[in-house]
């Protein structure tokens, strides 16, 4: 099972992607904690990203596919992969497509947690002063959400065409969205 979790910054796609760990036997991909563990430890592509993240943009799509790529074959030996943060660009979800058709592979579901824009506000904003995340700060997250809006939303369309969109109310409790996104992976499976 390769599910993607497609959602907002800040709409919940790591806490659900952590329980399905747990409950599943499958692996996260979450590219922004590799690009934050770059960071941490110094490495030249942590340098280079950096700045990048900070401001709340989007680095190039070649470093997160390579990222990607690299981690693949472990989630072949899990139950599967959790696709979290991932793919954010047009060319990130066609580069995913081919890397995984060249290893027998696909995406089997697209669950979109919909959150609306002031509700992600409103959360960061309380996030913040926990996560020590620079990219948290309410100008850099501001970035963030236009380029979701603007690169990422548009993606919608793709996973819709290939039949494998389902949209979860993202708005509910944890617990309750975890019930939907348990819903759907059961649909898929069944
Ligand atoms: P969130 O989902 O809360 O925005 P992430 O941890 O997924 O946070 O990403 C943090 C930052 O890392 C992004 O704002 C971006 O700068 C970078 N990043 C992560 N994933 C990608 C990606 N797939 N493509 C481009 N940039 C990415």
């Amino acid at each position: 099972m390769n599910l993607i979790l497609f959602g907002p910054p800040a709409a919940g796609k790591g806490t659900q992607a952590k329980r399905l760990v747990e409950s599943r036997r499958m692996v996260q991909l979450s590219t922004g904690d590799m690009l934050r563990a770059a960071i941490a430890s110094g490495s030249e592509l942590g340098q280079k990203v950096d700045g990048i993240i900070k401001r709340g943009e989007l680095v190039s799509d070649e470093i997160v596919i390579e990222l990607i790529e690299q981690r693949l074959p472990e989630t072949e030996a899990a139950g599967g992969a959790i696709f979290d943060g991932f793919p954010r660009t047009l060319a990130q979800a066609q580069a995913l497509d081919e890397m995984l058709a060249q290893r027998g592979k696909k995406i089997d579901l697209v669950v979109r947690l919909k959150v609306d824009d002031e509700a992600l506000m409103q959360r960061i904003a309380g996030r913040f002063a926990e996560s020590g995340r620079p990219d948290d700060n309410p100008d850099s997250f501001k970035v963030r959400l236009g380029a979701y809006n603007a690169q990422t939303k548009p993606l919608l369309p793709y996973y819709e065409g290939q039949g494998k969109l389902v949209e979860v109310d993202g708005m509910g409790s944890i617990d309750t969205v975890a019930a939907a996104i348990d819903g759907a992976l059961d649909g898929v499976t069944a």
